[in-house]
């Protein structure tokens, strides 16, 4: 229990014990295990969206929109891997997702749309908040952005967008990805203010359904977006283009495979792990199984191998293998991947290995751009009547035109993370200035850690995340 007690006000300040910058999946699920645990906080969580527990991705309002994992992959409780399929089990019974009958698979094989998944978060924290009443404990959302962040010996201060000042014990970090098409940028090409949001599903209803929409980057974001257009009417040509051309695969229900990287530690750098895993991709093709068995082991260890490898290893990852991990490992839910696959066969939807280099002067309303395509030296104009910017996230806070990022980067309290992913931290999230130094009251989780773990933005890292770092918060006392 702090020392600072909340709600006072007497010097200006509001006091907390705990400040979580950021509501999204993070900021919430930290909320809930912090409610869960014995002895009595209060929390605050700073979050300018209307609503907790639902960030960029559980804000989805369109119901093709869906998780791209089952829902047995997707609890939010890393105690109990059926979590979510219970509560779907009833929210189905209830009423709720009427469709899901279509699909004709039991429910913890269900791709549940994210906007759903956003309602489970939010139950699971009310639920938290109900067990934290016992110990009067909870949480409160300030409905605000945090512009700038200091710290003191003996806490934390934070200034919001509408002039509020707040001080806690802690503060946490957990503002989540940067999507590139939402985010200002410090040095802009300009695409942004030529191109449509991905998740705009409004701007898209408003296009021509003949017209010819760009696309650039062949990802998650564009299986969104060409959902979107699907469902707004379109049914012109979609030209996309990725550097390497690669989309995502199709998310199966494999088997289980021996989980080979637990029996061989020897396994440390990206070379090694790759040939392993090739070898065991190709044994499990000749053996009638999927090869994304293999793959799925990889995710349990990707952190520890991340963490252990050098700079120059993790470079050499990110530079030869990074395009194949996007593709192979991030995958597209089944009725999305068998979207994409018919407007492929169809001719309408074309992906093109081409690299974006700028836009180019528009005739007639149009929107161009000049890209490169692989293997030719000379750039290419391509025009369309719209453009959507799905070119993934920018990791590189340092790119990040929002004032807290520039801020805290300003004032030396966190450092660009391995590979400016991120920002730097010890492995229980507290985060590292720029002279190197753990911060004892400013924490990090989910995707700001990206350079510390490599994956540390999907469902299942979040939650394991919230988990150790809500027991970090509360075992250790005030200093
Ligand atoms: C479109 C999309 C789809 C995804 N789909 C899946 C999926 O199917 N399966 C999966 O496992 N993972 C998925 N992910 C990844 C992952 O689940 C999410 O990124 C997850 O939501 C991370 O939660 P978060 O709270 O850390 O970040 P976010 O959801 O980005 O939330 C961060 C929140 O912080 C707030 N914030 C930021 N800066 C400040 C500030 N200065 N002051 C106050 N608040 C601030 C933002 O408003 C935001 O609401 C998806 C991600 C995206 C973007």
């Amino acid at each position: 229990m702090s020392e600072i007690q909340s709600g006072q006000a007497t010097d200006g300040l509001r006091h907390a014990d705990i400040l979580i910058v950021g509501g999204g999946l993070s900021g919430a699920m930290l909320a809930a295990q912090l409610l869960r645990l014995p002895g009595k906080r209060q929390v605050l969580v700073i979050e300018p969206r209307a609503e907790l527990g639902r960030g960029e991705a559980y804000s989805a309002v369109e119901l093709g929109h869906t998780l791209n994992g089952n829902a047995a992959r997707m609890s939010v409780d890393p105690d109990n891997a059926d979590d979510l399929t219970q509560w779907l089990t009833e929210y189905i019974a209830a009423g709720g997702w009427p469709e899901s009958d279509e699909q004709q698979v039991p429910v913890s094989e269900l791709f549940p749309p994210r906007g759903m998944f956003g309602l489970y978060v939010q139950q699971r924290l009310s639920e938290a908040q109900a067990v934290g009443a016992v110990n009067k404990s909870t949480v409160e959302h300030v409905r605000a952005e945090v512009v700038d962040l200091q710290t003191r010996d003996d806490s934390v201060l934070l200034t919001l967008s509408d002039g509020q000042r707040l001080q806690g014990v802690y503060a946490v970090l957990a503002t989540g990805m940067f999507p590139a098409a939402r985010t200002p940028q410090t040095e802009s090409s300009g695409l942004n203010g030529a191109a449509l949001d991905p998740w705009d599903v409004a701007a898209m209803q408003q296009l021509d359904p003949q017209s010819t929409v760009l696309i650039i980057g062949s990802g998650l974001t564009m299986v969104d977006a060409v959902v979107s257009l699907e469902q707004a009417g379109h049914c012109g040509p979609i030209d996309v283009f990725s550097r390497h051309g690669l989309l995502p695969h199709v998310r199966r229900q494999p088997p289980a495979w021996a989980d080979f990287l637990a029996e061989d530690q020897s396994i440390r750098t990206p070379r090694q792990l790759m040939r392993e895993l090739r070898r065991h991709c190709r044994d499990a093709i000749a053996q009638g199984i999927d090869w994304q068995a293999p793959l799925d082991t990889v995710r349990a260890h990707i952190g520890r191998l991340w963490n252990q490898a050098t700079d120059v290893q993790r470079r050499q990852f990110v530079r030869h293998v990074r395009p194949w991990w996007e593709s192979h490992h991030h995958r597209s839910p089944p009725l999305s991947a068998e979207l994409v696959e018919r407007l492929r066969k169809e001719g309408r939807l074309r992906i093109q290995a081409a690299s974006f280099k700028g836009l180019a002067p528009s005739v007639d309303g149009a929107v161009s751009l000049r890209i490169r395509r692989r293997g030719e030296s000379e750039t290419t104009v391509v025009s369309g009547a719209a453009l959507i910017n799905s070119s993934g996230i920018e990791y590189d806070w340092r790119r990040v035109a929002r004032p807290l990022p520039q801020q805290l980067l300003a004032r030396g309290l966190v450092r660009p993370g391995p590979l400016a992913l991120g920002i730097a931290a010890a492995s229980d999230g507290a985060v590292l200035g720029a002279d190197e130094h753990v911060a004892s009251r400013l924490f990090a989780m989910g995707p700001p850690l990206r350079g510390m773990w490599w994956e540390s933005t999907a469902v299942t890292d979040v939650a394991s995340q919230a988990k150790a770092l809500a027991a970090r918060l509360a075992t250790t006392p005030p200093l």
